[in-house]
């Protein structure tokens, strides 16, 4: 038996062999192809022109407005989606109206790069989830609190559930770190969203991402969602198209926070 398998153990090395040269002269000859500059030097798409704010911070030339301090003519009361939003506008911010419920933009949206700045208010009280609560819904996806919401909240010298602080997917994706502020002073949220897609019957082809910078400080890295972000049980999917982006009027007892600034970038 020994006189058989010898030549099939010396073929098997010497295909493998030949295998590892073969596969290794592959891939230098791929190399060796490439022999001027100009053969990896790509000329278009060329990217549309965009100018940068003064400011960073400040909206570049093609961002849409949603709100630069004067009106609120980009939003509407979310309990019916045609109402003027009520929220209080003085003085260049904007200030939750707790009584009057979640406002969302009139225009809806897929993917897209925003930009907001929020301030808890210097005097706020309460602890825990009820010290300056609101929320970002990267995407309304219906009445209340529907949809997936990145967590605002004093969360500077304040304890809570990890995955419910400043900057948390809530219920779902803990920051990567506290960068809050001290109340009175204003932040920032830059998102980069990729919203989720669905089938026509409904079912997930690709679930939503998120990286966020809170006050430039990496928070969120490419997160996966598990489904909209639910206060209780566990995330699951609905299917939704373009969506509006959603701020929360939080029910708690806290003085209510104030905003600024927002801007946003489909792509
Ligand atoms: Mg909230």
């Amino acid at each position: 038996m020994l006189k058989f398998a010898c030549p099939s153990f010396s073929r098997i090395f010497f295909l493998s062999a030949l295998s590892f040269i073969s596969g290794t002269t592959l891939v230098r000859a791929q190399t060796d192809t490439i022999t001027d500059h100009r053969q990896t030097e790509v000329y278009s798409p060329v990217p549309p022109v965009v100018t940068p704010a003064a400011k960073v911070g400040d909206a570049p030339s093609d961002a849409v407005i949603l709100f630069d301090g004067k009106n609120l003519d980009e939003w509407v009361l979310t309990k019916d989606g045609t109402t003027p939003a009520d929220w209080i506008v003085s003085k260049d911010i904007l200030t939750v109206n707790k009584t009057s419920g979640n406002i969302q933009t009139k225009r809806t949206f897929t993917n897209y790069q925003l930009h907001i700045e929020w301030r808890i208010p210097s005097n706020i009280t309460g602890s825990d989830q009820a010290r300056g609560n609101s929320g970002l819904f990267l995407a309304g996806t219906g009445p209340g609190d529907d949809g997936y919401e990145m967590q605002i909240l004093d969360c500077y010298n304040n304890k809570t559930y990890v995955n419910g602080q400043t900057a948390s997917i809530y219920k779902q994706g803990i920051p990567l770190a506290n960068a809050c502020r001290k109340p009175g002073e204003w932040q920032s949220y830059d998102v980069i969203w990729t919203a989720p897609v669905f089938n026509t019957d409904g079912s997930l082809v690709s679930p939503a991402r998120v990286t966020a910078f809170h006050n430039g400080v990496l928070v969120q890295n490419n997160f996966e969602l598990k489904g909209g972000t639910r206060y209780v049980g566990k995330p699951f999917y609905k299917a939704h198209g373009p969506s509006p982006i959603k701020l929360q009027a939080h029910g708690d007892k806290s003085e209510p926070i104030s905003f600024r600034n927002i801007w946003i970038r489909p792509l």
